[in-house]
């Protein structure tokens, strides 16, 4: 049976972290294995960056962003070849024209589909040059496309997938034996050859779709962390490490915002039952955790905080409610600017969301139902949900902060609090 390795940026961030991974990808018999890449470090940041300046029309920095990322992957490609450069240099090189072209051809298209024909460029660059490397150190590896594997709609920048097209694909590569595929996460393409993205941080995604498709015995996903913990550890000093948890209780920790996995990873390893093991990249023989259908049982608090949110308060500016017609127009102005509320709060004639502070993709939003509606907006807020709370620890937890929301059911509690403290430290009182 196959299993499925994911790699992040981190652990392929310069020439240092490609060795190790091709040490740790040498030093393990799991064969047949999928590895999927994400982008170098933080490239794909850069190349949004490199976007917005094309769409600017701001030449000048549009150059400078690409050489910098031209420069990076090069002197990376340099580090780890040394002399035998060449022939990866000019592959890297033909992957950097084809992005300038696309940004050349694309800058007067809609904002997704430009987004999604150049931001896969990080996962294309870098898987290139880890299969490169891999095959130099006698790790013989596969390359492979996944624009052509994952199949999806044209819904850009969150692309859905087409299960039965992308089983068919990917099962089509006969992958058995000792074979070492090599691909990359985040990008899909449509039947018609277009390239997709299936929204940011979505690596760990495309590790659960390869796997689900190869009804894969287990998904790796490798971290800068050793596992999973109740909190993030750079943020709660004491947070503790869960050696296992249900699917259903890491979907509640994804879906709230913890960092460590993209929310879409689990359903697709859920129904097939298909554990997800999160390992530590720098201690690989150190104790993971492990995601699967049988969980301890005992609910374990776990802390998710979510900094630089915005509260948007809305009231019809006529004598009416906030009724289902106005509770639709709302939703679907938030679907159709790709943001999801991280804590709702209705009252008969307002509506308070806590969303992302993305400016981006919050101020044509707010200003578009500033329109329409009453609105007040707060900045610099902390968001704290707390899974399987008691009142002791959320009163602690609160201390003086001055809460502007919350919420509370039987399994979860939010607070919104005024005040972005990052990069403060946290503690779980005990
Ligand atoms: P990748 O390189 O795979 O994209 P990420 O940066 O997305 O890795 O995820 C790892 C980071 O997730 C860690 O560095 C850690 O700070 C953060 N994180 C947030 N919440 C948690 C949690 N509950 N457990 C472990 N790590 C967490
Ligand atoms: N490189 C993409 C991102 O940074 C996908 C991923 O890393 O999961 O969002
Ligand atoms: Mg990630």
């Amino acid at each position: 049976m196959t299993t499925v390795f994911k790699f992040g940026g981190a652990s392929i961030r310069d020439a240092a972290a490609i060795r190790h991974l091709g040490e740790l990808l040498a030093g393990v018999r799991t064969r047949p294995l999928v590895v999927v890449v994400s982008a170098m470090g933080k490239t794909t940041n850069a190349l949004e960056a490199l976007l917005a300046a094309a769409r600017r029309g701001d030449n000048a920095d549009y150059r400078t962003r690409l050489e910098r990322l031209r420069h990076d992957h090069l002197a990376t490609v340099e580090a780890l070849f040394g002399d035998r450069a060449a022939p990866v240099t000019k592959r890297a090189a033909a992957l950097f024209e084809e992005l300038d072209r696309r940004h050349q051809c694309y800058r007067g298209e809609a904002r997704p589909f430009h987004y999604d024909q150049t931001i896969g460029f990080g996962e294309l660059l870098s898987s290139t040059i880890v299969n490169a490397w891999l095959n130099e150190i006698g790790v013989a590896s596969d390359w492979h496309d996944a624009r052509e594997l994952v199949i999806t709609d044209d819904c850009h920048q969150a692309a859905n997938v087409d299960w039965r097209a992308t089983t068919e694909r990917i099962r089509g590569l006969g992958i058995a034996g000792d074979a070492v595929v090599l691909t990359q996460g985040f990008i899909g393409g449509t039947p018609e050859g277009i390239s997709t993205t299936l929204g940011r941080e979505g690596s760990d995604y495309s590790a659960a779709i390869f796997a689900h498709c190869l009804d894969a015995e287990e998904v790796v996903i490798w971290k800068d962390v050793p596992g999973l913990f109740n909190a993030d550890p750079r943020r709660f000093t004491n947070a503790v490490q869960l050696e296992r948890i249900t699917y259903d209780e890491a979907i509640e920790l994804a879906w709230h915002g913890a960092k460590v996995i993209h929310p879409k990873t689990l359903a697709p390893l859920r129904q097939k039952a298909i554990p997800l093991v999160v390992r530590s990249f720098e201690k690989p023989d150190a104790p993971p955790s492990i995601i699967a259908a049988e969980g301890p049982d005992a609910a374990i608090p776990a802390f998710i905080l979510a900094e630089e949110q915005a509260l948007v308060e809305l009231h019809p500016r006529d004598f009416s409610f906030m009724d289902e017609p106005r509770l639709h127009d709302i939703f679907g102005r938030l679907a159709k600017a790709g943001l999801h509320a991280g804590l709702v709060d209705s009252g008969a004639a307002r509506l308070s969301l806590c969303l992302d502070a993305h400016p981006a993709r919050l101020d044509p939003l707010v200003a578009s139902l500033a329109c329409d509606y009453s609105l007040e907006r707060y900045d610099a807020l902390t968001l704290l949900t707390v899974r399987h709370p008691t009142d002791a620890l959320l009163s602690a937890l609160s201390g003086t902060r001055t809460i502007l929301a919350e919420r509370c059911n039987a399994t979860t509690a939010q607070r919104l609090f005024l005040g972005s403290e990052c990069p403060a430290t946290w503690q779980i009182p005990s």
